[in-house]
């Protein structure tokens, strides 16, 4: 019994140090504002790196013809054709592969031999051999940017460490792939992924500001006027605006709700002290957070019997499963204790066990869709559209404008419970009046159309 106690109380503290009340929201959403400012200020000002992404144009519907995008920067590789008549996209085709493990962690020679073979295969199914194409290259991870279709790597995240590959033009290196390849297609945007979904969402409504990316990590992206860009004195652009790729994955704040469990997590990854914020949200970490949880539970109770060996494994619990525990609607859990049979070779437990079980999923859920508003709505007050400043900006109360944000990611997308807690959170931050001006739109396939849109913008500008 007094084990059983024990396995309780790691849970009632882990609850509270995931605690996400209103009032510590707030402060998540003015500190990211703070950075936000900070990290337009200067390079290296905040962890928010605020990388200026050349984007300038946005697809406006006069967009023509066959373009190409690819997508990496996750668990899966991606690529899609996709025709533009009249400002209409009227076919696409879409491929996804696997990136196998080892290409993460060789060369980039390698990983973009892998990239432009697949790429090659799928434009000569499709086209002509010798038909010139545009590329959009979504890579989603941090760029400096040197021009809309050029930019070195700054860093990897999401469990990518391909030495030779930091501080190198990653567009000239695919293009270099793509051309050893024999083919003739070359990179014409380089974008972050929250750039090409921005892209997409902005075409289908205008009054899309900035884009959200929840998959296995995640970041964000919006419109910033060029004069509040400080660090870049004197850009100009024709629409006076530059879409920012914020990186809000390193996002760190002294009030974000840091557990031991948190510690240990970033102690087993390739990036430590790095993407505090992303660790705490994205789909590669929150089955993490959670088992090492239930671990320690094994380990100083007897609530798992003592079998529970798989529970010292780092990364056997993935998200989809703790979306499927937390999900489980079975008056006796049934789904919660096969996954613990089959995935984490848990022998059979008691009902009550496995309700703590199911309590650890929905404390990393919440914590993680909470904060996940949070920095959506330090965007929106940013950007003087979360209702505080109306006044200010020249607006009256009572007339708020719409705000949409476009969204996607296989976490938001794939696990119902993360969404409504976000859509919970922005409400209880913005309030039910302001709150209903915000419009989190899903894109599908924003990431990848989006690139290939800003491809057709950038070629028919050479
Ligand atoms: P990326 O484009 O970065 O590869 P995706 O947007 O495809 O990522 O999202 C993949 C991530 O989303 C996976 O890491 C997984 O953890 C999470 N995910 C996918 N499906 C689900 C689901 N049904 N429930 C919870 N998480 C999911
Ligand atoms: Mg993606």
């Amino acid at each position: 019994r007094a084990r059983w106690r024990r396995a309780v109380a790691l849970l009632r503290e882990f609850e509270e140090g995931c605690a996400t009340p209103p009032a510590r929201l707030r402060q998540v959403v003015d500190a990211m504002v703070v950075e936000m400012h900070a990290g337009l200020a200067s390079d290296g000002g905040s962890k928010l790196k605020m990388l200026l992404t050349y984007v300038d144009a946005l697809p406006t519907g006069n967009e023509d013809g066959i373009y190409y995008s690819i997508d990496l920067g996750g668990t899966n590789f991606r690529m899609l054709r996709v025709e533009v008549v009249a400002g209409s996209v009227v076919t696409s085709r879409k491929v996804e592969l696997p990136i196998p493990e080892e290409l993460t962690n060789g060369t980039i020679e390698e990983l973009f031999s892998f990239v432009a073979m697949a790429l090659k295969d799928f434009v000569e199914t499709e086209d002509g051999k010798d038909d010139h194409r545009a590329l959009g290259f979504t890579f989603s991870f941090p760029v400096k940017q040197a021009s809309v279709s050029s930019g070195s790597l700054i860093r990897w995240t999401k469990g990518f460490s391909i030495g030779n590959a930091v501080g190198k033009d990653v567009a000239q290196c695919l293009n270099e792939a793509l051309a050893r390849s024999g083919l003739n297609v070359q990179v014409t945007a380089l974008v972050n992924d929250t750039v090409g979904t921005l892209a997409l969402g902005h075409y289908h409504d205008e009054d899309t500001v900035a884009a959200v990316i929840i998959g296995a990590g995640t970041n964000a992206c919006y419109i910033e006027r060029t004069d509040a860009i400080i660090k870049c004195q004197g850009l100009l652009t024709n629409s006076g605006g530059m879409v920012v790729n914020m990186e809000w994955g390193n996002f760190w704040s002294s009030h974000l709700p840091r557990t031991p469990y948190d510690i240990s997590l970033d102690d087993e990854t390739q990036n430590r002290n790095d993407q505090g914020f992303e660790k705490m949200i994205s789909g590669i970490y929150l089955g993490e957070i959670a088992r090492l949880v239930l671990h320690r539970m094994a380990l100083e109770s007897d609530v798992f019997g003592d079998r529970a060996d798989n529970l010292s494994i780092p990364f056997t619990l993935s998200t989809p499963l703790l979306a499927a525990i937390r999900e489980d609607d079975s008056p006796d859990l049934s789904e919660v204790r096969r996954i613990l049979q089959e995935h984490m070779k848990i022998p059979d437990i008691p009902l009550k066990t496995r309700r703590l079980v199911v309590k650890v999923c929905d404390i990393v859920t919440r914590r993680a869709a909470r904060l996940a508003a949070a920095g959506i709505v330090g965007i929106l007050k940013k950007l003087g559209r979360d209702g505080s400043s109306m006044s200010s900006s020249g607006r009256t109360r009572g007339q708020p404008r719409r705000t949409v944000v476009a969204i996607e990611g296989g976490l938001y997308q794939g696990y119902p419970v993360f969404r409504e807690y976000l859509d919970k959170a922005l409400v209880e931050i913005l309030g039910e009046e302001v709150a209903q001006t915000v419009v989190l739109r899903v894109t599908e396939d924003g990431s990848g159309v989006g690139a290939a849109l800003l491809a057709a913008v950038h070629s028919s500008n050479r």
